[in-house]
């Protein structure tokens, strides 16, 4: 339930209604907006909790919160989540665009491939350290070693650091290189990694699982949110259908859906959405057009030389062009990329 603080409501009235909810055996989660607090309480009501609540003076009203997910739900905040990490900011009128290779692949590699992003547009640098392939015989990934070239390539260019964790044990490690802790699509239904990266306090983004539904999706988000850690950026990657034209189906109808039925920024991956690199372009205009508040794409000095995911990497020149298709349809909608 949502326990909606009256707009005078002081910090003191408000840690005092979070402190009953706790004695009545619920989690409070405060959530901070613009007009006034709300305390979204999960967990299980015990008979008569709501009535009480309604009772004290600083408390406006008690409501149910309808959604399966609570805190996610648009229900508990009207207000856009933005989330934020030195040059990346996605939501609330902001896209952002995250943009990198598949891989940490060298030095030379990492250095170019940032400043060549950078160059174009980029807000944050994207590349995978611990990489999960479908073979075991396939390209691991550059592990810590990968980790200290992105922060090397932060350091460089100014831009935030994008990579994935892919298990609880690595969480403390990858947090100390990376500005944001990227979810697989493979691991959204890991549940002791989404908790082990809701403890933290560094922006999740969390990929959509190949064949899980919006609800499932919004509910692996409930679970870094019921963590604490707030920051959760959902990003649409494409799902599993009987298509095969491409590597995945990339349904955008997802974007103007999630608006909907959560407050959390939204991102559309185009590149691993399509798997073929002619259509990211036109997939990335798309997403923009159906209001996506960022991006996330492949880019490559050399995509043809890529040792993971190459036919859906863009040369750092199709990245250019795709930004500058990209910023114009921003313009029109009344965002800045
Ligand atoms: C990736 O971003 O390189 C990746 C492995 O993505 P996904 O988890 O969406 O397959
Ligand atoms: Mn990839």
């Amino acid at each position: 339930m949502i326990v909606v603080m009256k707009p005078f409501a002081t910090q003191a009235m408000v840690d005092r209604i979070r402190g009953r909810v706790e004695e009545l055996g619920m989690k409070p989660h405060v959530i901070v907006g613009v007009e006034r607090t709300v305390i979204a309480a999960t967990g299980s009501e015990s008979s008569g909790i709501q009535a009480e609540l309604e009772a004290c003076e600083e408390v406006e009203k008690v409501m149910p919160i309808l959604a399966p997910y609570k805190i996610a739900s648009r229900e508990t905040r009207r207000e856009p989540t933005v989330v934020t990490t030195g040059s990346l900011t996605v939501g609330g009128g902001h896209i952002g665009v995250i943009a990198g290779p598949c891989s940490v692949e060298s030095e030379e590699q990492i250095l170019e491939v940032a400043a060549q992003v950078k160059e174009a547009g980029a807000t944050a640098l994207r590349g995978g350290a611990f990489k999960p392939r479908t073979s075991p015989y396939a390209f691991q990934g550059m592990k810590e070693v990968g980790l200290e070239l992105l922060a090397q390539a932060r350091e460089a260019t100014g831009l935030a650091v994008v990579t994935e964790v892919m298990t609880p044990h690595h969480v403390e490690m990858v947090c100390r290189y990376a500005d944001v802790l990227q979810i697989g699509a493979r691991n959204m239904q890991n549940y002791h990694l989404l908790q082990a990266v809701g403890e933290t306090r560094k922006p999740v983004l969390l990929k959509r699982g190949p064949s899980a539904t919006m609800e499932e999706f919004l509910l692996a988000a409930e679970y870094v949110l019921d963590q604490g850690n707030q920051q959760v950026i959902l990003c649409e990657r494409g799902i599993r259908t009987f298509e095969t034209h491409t590597r995945f189906t990339l349904p955008l109808a997802t974007v103007p859906y999630l608006r909907e039925k959560t407050h959390l920024p939204i991102v559309v991956d185009p590149s691993h959405g399509t798997g073929i690199a002619s259509l990211v372009p036109a997939m990335a205009a798309a997403s923009v057009a159906a209001g996506a508040d960022g991006l996330i794409i492949e880019v490559h000095p050399n995509p043809s030389k890529a040792v993971s995911d190459g036919s859906q990497t863009l040369t750092p020149a199709a990245f250019e062009a795709t930004m500058h298709t990209c910023r114009k349809i921003a313009e029109v909608l009344g965002k800045t990329m």
